[in-house]
């Protein structure tokens, strides 16, 4: 089986095209197949390498390698269509030589009045065969004469054609509602129906694994196979992605490409799991109903291995942000804490904590993170979580009335000081350490649950809210006994805090 992922490089890579590249790696991977990439960019207007760069990118992250592709090679290269135009020129030349094809002289704006007029009288728009009728003596002479014309492919008259797409069945066409597509432009690109014909079969592509945006394109695609005595491939057309009102997902919905989706903290396995279950289900067609209904998150070895298409459903599929963020927190809390504290970084610095941490700080931050990834849905709402680390200020935390009003009260202060001299002497405080500590201001104060709590949460951590004390405490001291190769920045320990915050409380009368 070899299959291909064919972007056009315009912009960033949407979720319904990352899903469509995730259905053909899945079944290249479970087949032993082979998974090319190929940049379609013969649109040179709106193609740019940046946006190529970023697709390759987005890919990568996914998890979704290629063996062919335009960074890595392989025997059936090129893989950019830029780079392949001699190739569509040549087989264009054969399509004009057994008449199979003829050059189009008609205007961009003719074509326009044309369409309008279409459009107006009710009828479907199509090339309405000015040229076709035109012998080869009068178009050599007008090109003679400096004319640049477009080739079209002449349409077969009068037929149906029948293909079997492996998602729907057999789909027919009548070649009268066809007109007749150009192939090569006036500047000499070749138009999409072409180049993806001739690509495929030199690529010898076995299966084709795309939206079905592209269903109506497919009979022109069968037609220019036969024209050319190409077998044509497989087909197989994936429901497009919807948002919730079911129309196509985009823009108005939210977040709609795969970087977007980075961006707001979600980690790759989720997307991919969750784009898996999108018109596809381990345990049958999964018509009507939205992703994520089953509840059946599966690791990539196991998607690999229970992917087929004959479970892709043909309804739409609905993208629901509420199923990926429930995907993403299981996934939150099964990964690897070190790799979650490397992929966490980008996200600090977003923050403003900026950071290179050496294998000791990632083990720091690893187990810090252990404290916020049970309870946030998204990796980018970590650094909220763990910024009573990086950043405390006793002022700034007063300059809260209500904290200020709470914490200058008489049982408050006396909290407050009592933990300062408890901790002044103390070695750095473990768990253990820190219930011995509170036990003692406890016993000293009287103060008791939140009266005892609060005011050494609010002291120590500088916020009215936050983790489990018994986690948060001991965390700041483990981050402030780094030395400074540890490349976290520098963390106040629990007596210094306590220290400054019974200091600045000394000051409010
Ligand atoms: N470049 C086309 C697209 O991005 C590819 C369609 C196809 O897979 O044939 O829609």
């Amino acid at each position: 089986m070899r299959v291909r992922f064919a972007p056009s490089p315009t912009g960033q890579l949407h979720v319904g095209n990352a899903r469509t590249a995730l259905f053909n790696w899945l079944l290249a991977r479970g087949s032993n197949g082979t998974f090319i990439l190929r940049i379609e960019d013969t649109d040179a207007e709106r193609s740019t390498r940046e946006s190529e760069g970023e697709i390759l990118r987005d890919l990568r992250w996914l998890g979704l390698d290629w063996d062919e592709g335009p960074d890595v090679g392989g025997p059936r290269g090129p893989y950019r269509q830029s780079e392949r135009l001699h190739l569509y020129q040549s087989y264009a030349k054969e399509l004009l030589g057994a008449d199979a094809a003829y050059y189009c002289f008609c205007s961009t704006a003719q074509l326009g009045a044309e369409r309008e007029e279409a459009v107006a009288a009710g009828r479907t728009a199509r090339y309405a065969g000015t040229c076709r009728r035109l012998s080869r003596d009068q178009a050599a002479a007008r090109i003679a004469a400096g004319e640049r014309p477009a080739i079209r492919f002449r349409v077969p008259e009068a037929r149906d054609v029948v293909f079997t797409d492996i998602v729907r069945g057999d789909v027919r066409f009548h070649t009268d509602v066809i007109g007749d597509p150009v192939i090569v432009r006036a500047d000499g690109h070749p138009a999409y129906n072409f180049a993806v014909v001739v690509d495929d079969a030199l690529m010898e592509v076995t299966h084709v694994i795309r939206g079905e945006d592209h269903i109506s394109n497919t009979p022109r695609q069968v037609l220019l196979n036969e024209a050319l005595g190409f077998t044509p491939p497989e087909f197989a057309h994936l429901s497009l992605v919807m948002g919730p009102d079911h129309s196509p997902l985009s823009k108005r919905h939210g977040a709609t490409s795969v970087a977007e989706f980075r961006s707001r903290g979600y980690l790759p396995e989720a997307l991919v799991n969750y784009l898996a279950l999108i018109g596809w289900s381990p345990r049958g067609p999964a018509a009507g109903r939205t992703a994520g209904d089953d509840a059946e998150l599966l690791p990539i070895e196991e998607l690999v291995r229970r992917f087929s298409l004959d479970r892709v459903g043909h309804s739409a599929g609905v993208f629901d942000e509420e199923k990926l963020a429930w995907a993403n927190r299981h996934y939150l809390k099964t990964a690897d804490a070190v790799r979650l504290a490397r992929l966490s970084l980008p996200y600090f610095a977003e923050a403003g904590v900026r950071m290179a941490p050496d294998d000791r700080g990632l083990e720091f931050l690893a187990s810090a993170l252990a404290m916020a990834s049970s309870s946030v849905d998204r990796l980018n709402q970590v650094p909220g979580r763990l910024a009573f680390l990086f950043d405390y200020a006793p002022a700034r935390t007063l300059a809260d009335a209500a904290l200020r009003e709470e914490l200058s009260a008489d049982a408050a202060r006396s909290v407050v000081a009592a933990l300062a001299e408890e901790l002044a002497p103390a070695p750095r405080l473990d768990r253990e350490r820190f219930r011995a500590a509170a036990h003692q201001v406890k016993a000293r104060t009287g103060q008791k649950g939140r009266a005892l709590f609060h005011p050494i949460r609010v002291a120590l951590t500088g916020r009215a809210e936050g983790p489990e004390l018994d986690l948060a405490v001991p965390a700041i001291d483990h981050g402030a006994e780094l030395p400074e190769s540890a490349g976290i920045p520098k963390i106040i320990g629990n007596r210094e805090r306590a220290a400054a915050f019974s200091r600045a409380l000394g000051g409010i009368p």
